[in-house]
């Protein structure tokens, strides 16, 4: 086994390779540039990379654009490469009770701080390209075993779930019509993933749901301004991407005769296609009110509260059995669910002793440090390469940690970097001053 980390600047996308499977980590980037390259030219690398696998999943953290960007670059613009057999995501879609946490997460994308205007709430582009062609989503939770050999560490579901009340309840109070509206609309995308869930009929599985013609590459300039034209990365501020992904109706005619021999599944899919774009637009109609104003200015308030939702729910995995190629991956967790983790605070899962790799939360960020010294890990890998991005705001809270440049007392641990000039534990002695950093590289292996 080994782990191909990319540089996809401040972004995360790792690929767990083996000789049977491959897992692919995340697939985003929230720069525009990286190390001087148009972001799109190096999704594109990385896409014929995984070309090259002939069986491989995806799993998706959370929904940042720095996790997801680059799967719905893909998915635009390289469809014919997208071929997971499985999409893992954080359970926040199974429970009747979910609806709740969705639409905080919701509210917490239309946020001031959260996004420009114009900009795309991340869960509906998330859910085009995941409709734009059918693949079987597994949702994963504390506990969940998947691949026959990871176990997921968090979302809990139940620590959620409360922390979704307390919030929720807080805003409902005299906001009561646009949050119940709000919700509405959140168990509408609730259904369009749980949908996502189910088994496929085999007929819809064997044809190919869009035509050649919606794989020909449509106004480039557009899409230049859409890749530019984000470049917030950061804790509070990952920005949202504007890639809007063209979901060319009139071909849904080519799925229906593909799959003639099962009419109501065709029809079920064809709805499933529309469906984010009618959730979106009512959004944004819900939005426009006068009400959801009010609740907009009353969750401005708790804005940083809300916001923290998106990480709240974030997955974070290790190899289930005990052995020498110990596996940590920690999407962009919370530290103080992190410690909880550490902790094993519900007595279920005990973290392993020693980890041959850990893959650092939220991008090695002060904010989220967490001190993993005790496992003595071998291989730390620290995805961020904000400094490479074409943004002016260059500021302190997104660079590596200068805390990670202590782990070098233990003996062999290297520090896997995106980029140098992003790391203050450069200073402190990281190994990525001497030969683990990844810049200029398009990718490293662990
Ligand atoms: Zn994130
Ligand atoms: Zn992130
Ligand atoms: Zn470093």
């Amino acid at each position: 086994m080994r782990i191909r980390m990319y540089n996809v600047g401040f972004g995360d996308c790792f690929c767990i390779r083996d000789r049977k499977s491959s897992l692919l980590v995340d697939f985003g980037a929230a720069n525009s540039k990286i190390e001087g390259r148009p972001r799109r030219e190096v999704f594109d690398v990385i896409i014929s990379d995984l070309t090259t696998i002939r069986k491989k999943n995806l799993l998706l953290t959370h929904f940042h654009p720095d996790h997801v960007s680059g799967l719905l670059y893909m998915m635009r613009y390289r469809r014919d490469a997208y071929e997971f057999e499985k999409i893992y995501l954080p359970d926040v879609f199974s429970g009747p009770e979910m609806k709740y946490t969705l639409a905080l997460l919701l509210l917490a994308d239309v946020t001031k701080k959260a996004s420009l205007p114009g900009r795309r709430v991340s869960l509906f582009a998330l859910a085009e390209a995941l409709c734009a062609r059918r693949v079987k989503i597994d949702l994963l939770s504390r506990g969940s075993e998947f691949e026959g050999k990871y176990t997921a560490l968090w979302p809990d579901l139940r620590e959620v779930s409360r922390e979704t009340e307390d919030v929720f309840n807080s805003l409902i109070e005299n906001h009561e019509n646009a949050m119940t509206e709000l919700v509405n609309i959140a168990e509408e995308v609730r259904q369009l993933f749980l949908s996502m869930t189910e088994e496929m009929p085999e007929a819809e599985q064997k044809s190919a749901p869009l035509s050649e013609a919606s794989l020909v590459e449509e106004d480039t300039e557009e899409s230049e301004r859409s890749l530019t034209g984000q470049t917030e990365p950061g804790g509070e501020n990952e920005g949202y991407t504007q890639e809007k992904l063209e979901l060319i109706m009139e071909d849904t005619g080519a799925a229906a005769e593909d799959t003639a021999e099962a009419p109501e599944e065709a029809e079920k899919e064809r709805a499933r296609r529309l469906k984010p774009e009618k959730l979106e637009k009512k959004f944004r109609e819900l939005q426009a009110t006068g009400e959801f104003q009010a609740l907009l200015e009353s969750a401005e308030k708790q804005g940083h509260f809300l916001r923290q939702f998106r990480h709240k729910i974030s997955l974070a995995f290790q190899n289930t059995g005990d052995g020498e190629l110990n596996l940590l991956f920690t999407g962009d967790v919370q530290p103080q669910y992190m410690r909880m983790i550490a902790e094993n605070y519900d007595g279920r899962i005990p973290l392993h002793e020693h980890y041959w790799c850990i893959k650092v939360p939220h991008h090695g960020t002060e904010s989220h440090f967490f001190d993993f010294s005790s496992f003595s890990p071998e291989n730390m890998m620290i995805p961020n390469g904000a400094y490479y991005d074409n943004s002016k705001k260059k500021s302190k809270n997104q660079r590596t940690s200068m805390q990670y440049g202590g782990l070098f007392y233990i003996n062999d641990a290297h520090m896997y970097c995106s980029n140098c000039d992003c790391c203050d534990s450069y200073e402190n002695g990281c190994s990525c001053r001497e030969y683990d950093v990844i810049s200029p590289s398009y990718y490293k292996d662990i």
